[in-house]
């Protein structure tokens, strides 16, 4: 398919395909964007902020309620494309548009509480206040793993504000992510309000870095993984430039002595397994404590041998694919590895090319690649700990810091223990994997900085300035 929305690189008939990672056939053509051709967009979005800043919130809200009505109206071709370019299953496509709708709708909402205060001066007949302005044009980076919501968070709460965006598509999903902005282009909003780049993989760093160096972009934010979220925060820095760097994760899910078994194990499959485990608050730890530690493990395995990999365009599987080999081949190198090193292989199986079955691995120590290393597949790893201390220590011993869970019947015992877990979120007798529009989204340590979500949003994306009237003639000292 051709993507409607073309950037002006079009002209030139220049395209890329991204191929279908089930069985290699086209599964989209698109624009083949190149450094030549950002100029052109962000001149056209700067332009474009001129006129969508002037437009008063509730013109803004009408516009983003209309966008969302608009995404959801695309269900279809959001799955079909979903499932052709990355092998999502139709439940995940799914969520993916109501949770993108919400977030749209969010934004809507906060349109009429962009505000500011007043402030008491010292200065005699002094009004001090603060208000918070749109920035200008914001570049939103999105990955392919909840390519809709990602592509949406991206750029909607930056709308929302007022500013203009880009939104710089994954190369391996083009289609998903330009869908996207035609939901946008959908609902009115000013031409040149919101636009799309996509390009070749080869051309990322080029592309990418031309869009930061460009003087219309004030802002960046990017989710992506944590190698390629350094650079951009290196280039974003030449230029001081503000980023918000949503990045990888290893979240722990600790079970403790006193938890509910049955609940942490629905809880843990899920958190593990859901979308093959592509997502960046995917479970990617059990710290299971040795009081429990084989009744768990038993119960856990039963539950994820019940998970069963298949064709997502085909039958209903509850794991589809992941969105390529080397997803694979990086999964099962750290499995071998932590089975070489000791651990036991729980649950596993041959791929079938993308599609790879769920596997648990046991006795996991910091020793191994599997503790440290984010798998962003279909594994998670069981680690044994002593006690709740060392549980404690043991999620905590990693470079990350994005979603955490605890499980355990004692509440005050639960919210002790999250509030010593170094990470941006953590759910008490929750899965690691839960989002919502209005939740403050982020990570710390290499997770990356800033917030997402709700009122945190407005910060992310707005101008906070001071502004004074004098009402009294002054007094100077000079
Ligand atoms: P990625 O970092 O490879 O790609 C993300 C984006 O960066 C893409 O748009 C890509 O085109 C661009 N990119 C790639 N190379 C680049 C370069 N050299 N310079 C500039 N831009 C470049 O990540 P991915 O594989 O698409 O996504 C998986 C990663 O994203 C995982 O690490 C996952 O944990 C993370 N993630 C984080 C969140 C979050 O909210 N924290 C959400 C989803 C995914």
């Amino acid at each position: 398919m051709n993507i409607a929305h073309k950037p002006t690189r079009s002209d030139r008939h220049a395209t890329f395909e991204r191929l279908n990672p089930l069985d290699g056939t086209v599964a989209t053509v698109a624009s083949a964007c190149d450094v030549e051709d950002v100029g052109a967009i962000a001149e056209k979005a700067e332009a474009a902020f001129a006129v969508w800043s002037r437009f008063g919130p509730n013109a803004r809200r009408a516009a983003l309620s209309k966008a969302a009505a608009a995404l959801e109206a695309r269900a279809t071709d959001f799955i079909a494309a979903m499932m052709a370019e990355i092998g999502a299953t139709e439940g995940w496509a799914r969520f993916n548009i109501m949770l993108a709708a919400g977030m749209i709708r969010e934004a809507a909402a906060m349109t009429t509480q962009i505000g500011g205060e007043i402030i008491p001066s010292d200065k005699p007949g002094c009004l001090a206040m603060t208000v918070r302005e749109p920035v200008g044009v914001i570049l939103g980076i999105a990955p392919w793993n909840a390519p809709i919501i990602l592509g949406v968070r991206a750029i909607a709460m930056p709308l929302a504000c007022g500013n203009t965006v880009i939104l710089k598509a994954s190369e391996l999903c083009p289609r998903t992510h330009s869908l996207i902005v035609a939901s946008f282009i959908d609902a009115g909003l000013p031409d040149g309000a919101v636009n799309i780049v996509t390009h070749a993989a080869a051309e990322a760093g080029p592309v990418v870095g031309a869009l930061i160096d460009h003087p219309a972009i004030r802002r960046i934010n990017f989710t992506g993984s944590t190698a390629v979220g350094r650079i951009i925060a290196k280039r974003a820095a030449e230029h001081l430039k503000p980023v918000l760097l949503e990045l990888g994760g290893k979240a722990p899910l600790i079970v403790l002595d006193d938890a509910d078994l049955d609940e942490a194990v629905k809880a843990a499959a899920f958190g593990a397994f859901m979308n093959q485990g592509q997502i960046c608050m995917s479970t990617e730890r059990i710290i299971v404590v040795d009081a429990v530690a084989e009744a768990f493990v038993a119960r856990f395995r039963e539950k994820v041998a019940t998970l069963e990999v298949g064709d997502p365009r085909t039958g209903t599987a509850p794991l589809g694919a992941v969105a390529d080999l080397k997803t694979v081949h990086h999964v099962q190198s750290l499995v071998d590895d932590a089975v070489a090193a000791g651990a036991t292989l729980v649950n596993g199986g041959t791929a079938q090319g993308v599609l790879m079955p769920a596997h648990v691995v046991d006795g996991v120590t910091p020793a191994m690649r599997l503790f440290r290393d984010e798998s962003f597949g279909p594994v998670v790893a069981i680690v044994r700990a002593r006690d709740e201390d060392h549980a404690v220590t043991l999620a905590n011993d990693t470079e990350y810091g994005l979603s955490a869970a605890v499980f355990t019947r004692d509440t005050a015992r639960g919210l002790r223990v999250a509030r010593r877990i170094r990470s941006g979120i953590c759910h008490i007798n929750g899965p690691t994997v839960h989002d919502e529009a209005q939740m403050p989204f982020g990570g710390v340590k290499n997770s990356g900085y800033g917030r997402f979500g709700g009122k945190a949003g407005i910060d992310a994306f707005t101008e906070l300035r001071w502004i004074t009237l004098e009402t009294e003639g002054g007094h100077f000292p000079i």
